[in-house]
């Protein structure tokens, strides 16, 4: 297994439209194995492939309750009811902002076998089934703020980046 790198705000495989997981093959359960050492190393409750830096409709996921996986063309319905949390996002480091999800959803798709599965989350785990699915489409949470919200990410992530800049640099 391999930690990844994982893409930033900018890198533009952020913003496509992933294709859909098609074979069920070794190489593809590398990439998840990867994926979730990935994510554990950041750490993060979920990663899905466009941060990696592969255009592909899957992601990894554990809301440090028990539930965890890895979930491949992921399609989310029965959205239910809405609640406000802070998001945060390994593609945008440093800050987290309150973010308006729907509180239950659905999530179909397949595992890293190709074995069809259905899942329903509330909470956290809705909230990241929302996430990355999002990502799977080119979508990031800062989309789904209201213009002074972005403003304020765009700033906390500056000066996220000032900072991790200052500590890098040699002091006298
Ligand atoms: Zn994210």
């Amino acid at each position: 297994m391999a930690v990844l790198r994982i893409r930033k705000l900018g890198d533009p495989v952020l913003r496509e439209k992933a294709r859909p997981v098609e074979r069920f093959d070794g190489t593809l359960r590398r990439l998840v194995d990867d994926m979730l050492e990935t994510m554990y190393a950041a750490p993060g409750v979920g990663l899905a492939a466009p941060q990696v830096g592969v255009s592909l409709r899957l992601f990894v996921y554990d809301d440090g309750e028990g539930n965890t996986g890895a979930v491949a063309n992921p399609e989310l319905s029965d959205l239910e009811d809405e609640e406000t949390r802070d998001e945060g996002c390994l593609s945008i480091p440093g800050p987290f902002y309150p973010t308006v999800r729907s509180l239950r959803a659905t999530l179909r798709g397949q595992d890293a076998e190709g074995r069809p599965l259905e899942l329903r989350g509330e909470g956290l785990l809705a909230r990241i089934f929302q996430h990355e699915t999002d990502h799977t489409q080119g979508v990031l949470y800062i989309d789904r703020l209201p213009p002074e919200g972005r403003r304020e990410v765009m700033r906390l992530l500056r000066d996220h980046e000032v900072k991790q800049q200052q500590e890098r640099s040699p002091t006298p």
